[in-house]
């Protein structure tokens, strides 16, 4: 079979996790710091916090930005469910903003208009979540300007994003958004097995987000509320949690984010390929100027005609492990049970059936694409 994604692991990760065992330390130690700051160096941004996973980061991320009870948070229907449980895990309430069908990513008209909207009425969000679909960047620049003019925070989901870049720049640098959290799960681009991290160029924001991390306890002299009551003294000042990566899972990631350029540039190649290889009636979201994407996820829609659940069952029977990203999240019985419902956001919907994404990972070889094309070309 092949898959849809793949880690792709060589010696050098392997020797880098085995140090880590025969060393002193196994959980957060001194490769989650080299970790954290080889991402912050890829990112150019100040402030990296390696998490154990990219839900707990985006977790971490809307408490670091007070985001509670009281609030309102949007986000895409076409992404995965932690994109907007972590809100409700705050107590917040969630509410999505529609795609445009062409990219799958946030539509900045559906953002503009439901704005004002939501204005007249009083109830502007707290913050918002784009979401950088399959790796390519949101129009970060124009969110970041709604962002002023009504005053919201902006969390870039960027899961599926590291390594892509945005007029020149580096996804993760937070020049358009308070932060940005990237996932290492192994179908992403990189992988400490699980892992997250989050980024910002704002110390009050990272110095929150780290004592979420690890239970709301510091032992740091300098912050103690109390007076120490001798060497062995910690403090507990908020309710965190332990969302904290291992140094094994570190070393992992930080062998691999050698590996991140190589990577990106041979999804990139593969997604050429693909799209020369293809049958036209196959079309790929379209790919937007002044950014590089990163390429997580190789999404196509299927023509008129074509019935997604027959063309997936039909790949896999053949070898192909094809999947569909993502089942709107409003659309889950869960959010049902919110109050949302069918025909809440029709773009979203309309994208969900057509889509269907094919295997992109580094090891797919162009074999692999010209017989997945030929498949899809016998069905047509
Ligand atoms: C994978 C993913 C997450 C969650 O990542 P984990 O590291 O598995 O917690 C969040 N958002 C999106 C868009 C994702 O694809």
């Amino acid at each position: 079979m092949i898959p849809y994604g793949r880690q792709d692991i060589n010696q050098d990760d392997i020797d880098a996790v085995i140090e880590v065992l025969k060393s002193d330390w196994l959980t957060q130690g001194p490769k989650v710091q080299d970790f954290e700051l080889k991402v912050a160096q890829h990112c150019n941004v100040e402030h990296a916090i390696a998490c154990n996973s990219a839900t707990s980061a985006l977790h971490i991320a809307c408490l670091a930005l007070e985001i509670g009870p009281d609030d309102i948070v949007w986000t895409s229907p076409v992404s995965f469910v932690a994109s907007s449980n972590c809100a409700l895990y705050c107590g917040a309430s969630i509410d999505f903003v529609d795609i445009d069908t062409q990219t799958g990513n946030m539509s900045i008209q559906a953002l503009t208009k439901k704005l004002e909207q939501s204005k007249s009425e009083n109830k502007l969000p707290k913050a918002i979540i784009p979401v950088h679909l399959a790796g390519q960047p949101c129009d970060m620049y124009e969110i970041a300007e709604l962002s002023k003019k009504y005053g919201f925070k902006v969390i870039e989901d960027a899961s599926h994003a590291i390594g892509a870049n945005y007029k020149g720049e580096p996804v993760g640098n937070c020049k358009y958004s308070d932060i940005c959290v990237f996932s290492f799960h192994p179908v992403k681009i990189v992988t400490s097995a699980e892992g997250g991290m989050l980024t910002t160029k704002h110390g009050q924001l990272a110095h929150r987000a780290k004592s979420f991390r690890s239970h709301g306890i510091t032992s740091d002299p300098k912050e103690l509320l109390q007076q120490s009551h001798g060497p062995w003294y910690y403090e507990q000042q908020s309710l965190g949690f332990n969302y904290r990566l291992t140094d094994i899972q570190a070393a992992l990631g930080l062998s691999q984010m050698s590996r991140l350029e190589d990577f990106v540039t041979r999804r990139n190649q593969l997604a050429e390929i693909y799209s020369d290889n293809l049958p036209k009636q196959f079309c790929h979201l379209t790919r937007l100027s002044n950014r590089r994407s990163s390429y997580h996820l190789y999404i196509v829609l299927l023509p008129e005609g074509l019935d997604q659940k027959y063309v997936v069952t039909h790949l896999r029977d053949k070898g192909v492990f094809a999947h569909v990203h993502y089942i709107p999240i409003h659309l889950q019985p869960f959010y049902q049970s919110l109050g949302f419902k069918k025909g809440d956001f029709p773009n979203a919907e309309a994208y969900y059936k057509r889509a269907i994404t094919l295997p992109l990972h580094p090891n797919l070889t162009t074999q692999d694409i010209a017989y997945i094309s030929s498949i899809l070309s016998e069905l047509l």
